[in-house]
This record gives C-alpha cells, sequence and structure tokens, in this order.
C-alpha cells in the first residue's frame, strides 16, 4: 500500500533533496509518524507535540486538505499522494489560507454572524487553550459547551472515575463509562462532540507540585472544583501565572458564579480564608440540583468565550447568586484587596503552599484510603440495624437537634456529632453494641471510627443513613406526624 508523498523544498534538506517519497501507512497519522522515523529532522515540522496536525502545516491528499476529510485520522490507499505544505514567511508568496476552512465556516455559522464573533473572533477561539479543572457537574457542561464552540484545545485534569452517583449531573459520562477514568470519558465525547478539537487529558489530582506546569499551557481557566483546597491552590496558580479564572460553585439549590482577572483581584480578594472544615457540607454530604450544575457551567462558558474573544464586560469584580429554588438572582459587587496576600500589593505568597494544610485538612486522602478495608466489617445495611434496635441495641443519631426534630427513627436518641465524645461515657456502654445514624452515613463513619479509638469498639455504622433507611420503608417519625 504504498503512498506517494510530495516533499517541499524547505524539507528536502532531511530527504536527501528526494521531492517524492513512498512509504506504506494506513492513514495519515500513521504516514508522518513513519516519514518521522525514516528521516531525523522531519519529524519536528510534521508531528504536533500534543497529537493531531501541526498546525503550521496543510497536508493535501489527492489536493484535498486533510482537515476537512478526517484529519489525521484519514485513511490511505495505494497510490494516494500526499502533499506537506508547510506555511511560509517571506520569498515565494504561498497561497494564504483562508481563516476558516469550508467546514469550519458551516460549523460555526450562526457564531460568524454574530457582529461580536465574526470569522476572526471564530479563528481566535479555534486557536485558544482553555483548562477546565475537573470533569465533574461543573466541568461537563463548560466542556461540552466550550468544545462545540470551536475552543481548538481543551485540556482536562481529573484523577477519579466515573461513579454511578455522578451521572445526575456530569453530564459528560454516560452510564456505559461508570468505571472508566472521567478524563478518558470527557475524551471521548468531547471528541465526538467536534473531531478536530484537540484534548489534553491529565489523569491526576492538581497539586502545589504539576498545577503551575499543566496550568501554564493554557489561556484560560475555568475552575469546577470540589473542594476548598484545590480552589485556593488554582486561584493562587493563575494568580502567578496571569492566567484568567473563570470560576463557579454549586450546592444544593445555590449557584455562584464570577471571574478573576489578572491585576483585577482574586479569589482570596473574595473569600480570604476557607471556612472551618466540615462547617460547609460537600455536595456528597449536602446534595445538589443537577440541572443547577448546568446552568451555573454554561455561565462559565459564556465567560470564558467572552475573555478569548476580548469581547462583552466579564463577571469580573461581580459575584452572580443564583437561588433556584426562590427563582432569584443576585448581583454583589466585590473589589480587589490591595492587602491581598496573592494578589494585593506587596504580596506574601510568592510561591504555592500546602493547600490542604491552609484549609486544616492536613492528609485527607491518606486517610480516605487507610479507611477502607475496615469499613466493611463496622458499616451495617439498614435492615441488620433495624433488627438489633428490636433487639434493644442503643442507636444513636449524631445529626442537629433542627434535623433530628424534622425526621428520625423510633427509639433512637440525639446526641449530635459536636458534643458525642465529651457525652460518650455517659450515654455508651462500651461493653454493649451501639448502632450510630446520620443522614447519609458520613457523620457518623466519622463518629464510629473516633467512637472505636475512644475504646468504644462495639459502635457500628448505619450505612447510607436515614436516607437508605426511608428508602427501605422503615418506620420513620416525622414532624407534622406524617
Ligand atoms: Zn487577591
Amino acid at each position: 500500500m504504498a503512498v506517494q508523498v510530495y516533499i517541499p523544498t524547505p524539507y528536502r534538506q532531511f530527504t536527501e533533496r528526494a521531492s517524492r517519497v513512498e512509504a506504506e501507512a494506513a492513514n495519515l497519522q500513521q504516514l508522518l509518524r513513519v516519514l518521522a522515523e525514516r528521516y531525523p529532522g522531519l519529524g519536528d515540522r510534521i508531528l504536533a507535540p500534543e497529537g493531531g496536525l501541526p498546525g503550521h502545516l496543510n497536508i493535501y491528499i489527492n489536493q484535498v486538505e486533510a482537515r476537512t476529510l478526517q484529519a489525521e485520522r484519514t485513511p490511505l490507499a495505494a497510490g494516494d499522494e500526499v502533499a506537506l505544505i508547510p506555511a511560509m514567511a517571506g520569498g515565494a508568496v504561498p497561497a494564504t489560507a483562508p481563516l476558516l476552512d469550508r467546514e469550519q465556516l458551516e460549523r460555526y455559522s450562526r457564531h460568524v454572524r454574530l457582529d461580536e464573533i465574526g470569522v476572526l473572533g471564530q479563528r481566535k477561539l479555534l486557536d485558544s487553550k482553555v483548562l477546565i479543572i475537573g470533569a465533574g457537574a461543573l466541568g461537563s457542561g463548560a466542556a461540552i459547551y466550550l468544545a462545540a464552540a470551536g475552543v481548538g484545545t481543551i485540556g482536562i485534569v481529573d484523577p477519579d472515575r466515573v461513579d454511578l452517583s455522578n451521572l445526575h449531573r456530569q453530564v459528560l459520562h454516560f452510564t456505559h463509562d461508570v468505571g472508566r477514568p472521567k478524563v478518558q470519558s470527557a475524551r471521548r465525547h468531547l471528541e465526538d462532540i467536534n473531531p478536530r478539537l484537540q484534548v489534553r487529558t491529565f489523569e491526576t489530582r492538581l497539586s502545589s507540585d504539576n498545577a503551575l506546569e499543566i496550568i501554564g499551557q493554557f489561556d484560560v481557566v475555568v475552575n469546577g472544583s470540589d473542594n476548598f483546597p484545590t480552589r485556593y491552590l488554582v486561584n493562587d496558580a493563575c494568580v502567578l501565572l496571569g492566567k484568567p479564572l473563570v470560576d463557579a460553585s454549586i450546592l444544593k439549590w445555590d449557584g455562584q458564579a464570577t471571574v478573576f482577572l489578572p491585576g483585577k483581584g482574586c479569589y482570596r480578594c473574595l473569600f480570604p480564608s476557607p471556612p472551618p472544615p466540615g462547617s460547609v457540607p460537600s455536595c456528597a454530604e449536602g446534595g445538589v440540583l443537577g440541572a443547577l450544575a448546568g446552568h451555573m457551567s454554561t455561565l462559565e462558558a459564556i465567560e470564558t468565550v467572552k475573555i478569548l474573544l476580548g469581547q462583552g464586560d466579564p463577571l469580573s469584580g461581580r459575584l452572580i447568586l443564583f437561588d433556584a429554588l426562590a427563582g432569584e438572582y443576585q448581583q454583589l459587587r466585590w473589589r480587589r484587596n490591595p492587602e491581598c496576600p496573592v494578589c494585593g500589593d506587596n504580596p506574601t505568597v510568592r510561591e504555592l503552599i500546602d493547600y490542604e494544610g491552609f484549609c486544616g485538612v492536613p492528609g485527607a486522602h491518606e486517610e480516605e484510603a487507610e479507611a477502607e478495608p475496615e469499613a466493611v466489617q463496622r458499616d451495617l445495611t439498614p435492615r441488620r440495624a433495624w433488627e438489633l434496635l428490636q433487639s434493644g441495641v442503643t442507636m444513636i443519631d449524631v445529626r442537629e437537634p433542627f434535623e433530628f426534630q424534622q425526621a428520625h427513627i423510633p427509639g433512637s436518641e440525639l446526641v449530635p456529632l459536636g458534643s458525642l465524645l465529651a457525652k460518650a461515657k455517659q450515654v455508651l456502654d462500651p461493653k454493649r453494641e451501639t448502632v450510630i445514624v446520620c443522614r447519609i452515613g458520613e457523620r457518623s463513619a466519622v463518629a464510629v471510627e473516633a467512637l472505636r479509638r475512644a475504646g468504644f469498639e462495639k459502635t457500628y455504622n448505619l450505612s447510607g443513613g436515614l436516607v437508605a433507611w426511608i428508602n427501605e420503608q422503615l418506620p420513620v417519625e416525622q414532624a407534622g406526624g406524617r
């Protein structure tokens, strides 16, 4: 299956002056690799470091530009003629390539018709690189719209695998992706949306060691992180590198969104210090409306496009608050803080720090990993807990009084988590079995861990908490007598 390849003058120094060479390859990408291997020096010119086709090179297959075919994946057959046409400056005038080819003109025709975008604006989007932190709820919506919008390169950082409980809001992943790394699932679906998109994936947790290196490769950063250490890390890295950061966050029915532009204030100007650990529930604990993620993430995509185009008024200095339950928006003004330790006039944070420590969650990840093997034995199903309760075992509910009042398991005793350890000796008998319950089994797991360490070894966790209990249709006492 020999293919004929035309070598242009500037590249003939690598092919021993040959203007035509023959090679065997099933598709264009394979052909370029074969040529790069055969002719040292040519590789740098014809291979893009991130895969795909290099922007400075047009490749024609039987006189049709490869990007209008299947780009690097265009299949080749025996006798095909491939021509490599590099961009050249000076000397002979090369035919100037149009800003958008036919496929792009059609794909982005509704963008091109907007005065604020046009052909030039669309070209800007195609040449831009956006990094999305997290392929979760916010990252999903932002990535989908930015890929569809023609942002040329999208980077995605995420260390996690797709979980069934992600799917109600993380619309970049599908049921058949459960168990697969999120970056892989993201890549596949984004390439389905836009085959010419370059996706760069980072299957890793963003850390002080890798953040500058990763973020440095992109023009704009979209924050879709779900924890405070990462939020402060991304913020500081963006300030240090002078990158715009588009930010949103969601919890329960509430959404927030804003934009941090270099020199115009940062996340620390808005929130100088993180909340005490445990005081703000995670979405796993507190819950979140799935469609709210879509709403806030498209706001992020819109702001990103505006920044890339240099059009409109970015949300810099303004915080949008959306109360989905009330159906109300508010807009708050905020300012750069000249005393800000990162972006202020006399910054004290000049390099990345230990963000887990800063947010008061030292070694959080190690703990998670260690806790798992033993957790299996100490967790009870609702049915098993019900049987134990029937046989007279003590059940302690570690939620807050207002939660207990709304609904609780008959016969359970309220001892909020904050006071449990102090009261343990009064309420618990270390020789007797005790079941601990909370709303979804997270606070109770913490309680069980602490109690066992304090010598109450016969303590068990109601796995899935009251939510799982109600799902099994076991008896509950509710406010209002229902
Ligand atoms: Zn600041």
